[in-house]
């Protein structure tokens, strides 16, 4: 038997605690035996003393058990259970598209996903832009679909990890994000939850990114490939470039038009394609469908111009309530704003650097995010064509297009786009797009 003061106190001196003490405190989290306040403390304890590896797998395993925890073996399925999960960006469409090419090239992937936070789009909420789709299935049928077409993408219940919802909640509220130790528990515990196999995680970088700097990105990977090792599943994570939106489209609709068209091949942008295949290639091979690189890739390759991905991404959406020939008919099913204007370039030269968080945000002020957490989204709204890094632009060239639903909110957002690019005399010499690849 514990004592929850104790346990703070031990973590406020600097102390070490044991798995017992971790799992005797989380338990409280759920069931109501520790308070607000005390929790509260313990965030500002391990904000400030950190907790070492073992503490974190501990934590972690609290919180995932805190709640359901998915099980797949008895449904043997003949293939690995796999996912991926980013930090966060801005155009970044990705998990539309890996999905159902790991489905094609035989994986299974649960995908708990979801929503926009700050300048960030949200998975879940570009679904949610498809009529019918349901994000919120019963458990069966999202059973049924991952094991019948390979792939679902869902948004977060209740019932999975309860503790994290209360113990973020409160961390939001008492300046203890900030925490590595803390970050690494409430996402691998969301994201174990689904009784995954593997997980590869896309760390973003840069001045979209949710980590603040390269060293502190760095630091969070390590922290989540140790961790998710330690808690039982095979995690890599891979550090990606986040000072410029990732597609040239940021708005949920035209995310899944984007995502269509990359996957009929109409349209594939490269940065995108990079991130995409660099991820899609890591959960092969951690979940044993490849043995090197070339062979996922080649793998990958084969599952798009075969036109499978394609074909699981349009089964997908059907049996989760979608309409069956949205990939054939976009127009008749995703909303299109009303008005759409160009943002002209104010001066020529190269585009030298994005305050790429500005973007993300100018397309929240069009309606396409949320300023509270029970604002409606507007899924027609967005950006288009954004130019990119070492473009060459001309004074009045469109930098990009805006996607409004109002003419005050074209007018604000153009002047959002404009102040997020810098132009710059000469062209900067290009960023990486994969930083690292950290593996155990
Ligand atoms: N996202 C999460 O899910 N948890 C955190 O602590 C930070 C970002």
């Amino acid at each position: 038997m514990f004592l929850n003061q104790e346990i703070i106190r031990k973590k406020r001196d600097g102390g070490v605690l044991s798995a017992q003490e971790i799992e005797f405190f989380v338990r409280g989290i759920t069931t109501g035996g520790v308070t607000e306040g005390q929790i509260a403390a313990l965030a500002m304890a391990v904000f400030f003393n950190d907790m070492n590896m073992d503490e974190r797998v501990a934590f972690t395993l609290a919180m995932r058990d805190s709640g359901q925890v998915m099980e797949w073996r008895s449904m043997n399925l003949p293939g690995p259970v796999v996912d991926k999960h980013s930090t966060g960006g801005v155009g970044d469409v990705v998990s539309l598209m890996l999905g159902p090419m790991i489905a094609a090239c035989g994986g299974f992937v649960p995908m708990i996903s979801g929503r926009g936070l700050g300048h960030t789009g949200g998975t879940l909420d570009k679904f949610d832009s498809i009529p019918g789709y349901c994000t919120v299935p019963d458990p069966e049928l999202f059973r049924t679909v991952v094991k019948d077409i390979g792939v679902a993408i869902i948004g977060q219940t209740a019932q999975l990890a309860p503790a994290d919802k209360r113990f973020y909640s409160i961390r939001d509220t008492t300046a203890t994000v900030e925490s590595v130790a803390m970050i690494t528990g409430s996402i691998l515990s969301k994201k174990l939850s689904a009784g995954l196999d593997a997980l590869v995680m896309d760390v973003k970088v840069g001045t979209g990114a949710f980590m603040p700097s390269y060293d502190k990105s760095v630091e969070l990977a390590e922290s989540i490939v140790s961790v998710g090792n330690g808690a039982g599943t095979r995690t890599s994570a891979i550090l990606t470039e986040m000072n410029e939106s990732l597609g040239p489209v940021a708005g949920n609709a035209l995310e899944v038009r984007l995502a269509m068209d990359y996957l009929t091949g109409r349209s594939r942008p490269a940065r995108l394609h990079e991130v995409t295949m660099a991820l899609c290639a890591e959960m092969l091979i951690l979940g044993g469908l490849a043995g090197t690189d070339t062979e996922a890739r080649a793998k990958l390759q084969a599952a798009l111009d075969s036109g499978e991905a394609t074909e699981r991404f349009s089964r997908m959406v059907a049996a989760l309530g979608g309409p069956s020939d949205l990939v054939e008919r976009p127009d008749a099913y995703l909303e299109k704003a009303p008005i759409v204007v160009e943002v002209p370039a104010l001066q020529s030269g190269y585009a030298s650097a994005t305050d790429c968080r500005g973007l993300g945000l100018a397309v929240v002020s069009l309606g396409g995010g949320r300023r509270r957490p029970e604002d409606p989204i507007d899924f027609a709204v967005g950006l288009t064509g954004l130019a990119e890094l070492g473009d060459e632009i001309a004074v009045g060239q469109p930098l990009a297009m805006v996607h409004a639903r109002t003419l005050a909110g074209a007018q604000q957002a153009v002047r959002e786009v404009q102040a997020a690019y810098q132009i710059g005399a000469s062209r900067a010499q290009a960023n990486p797009i994969i930083y690292r690849t950290i593996r155990p």
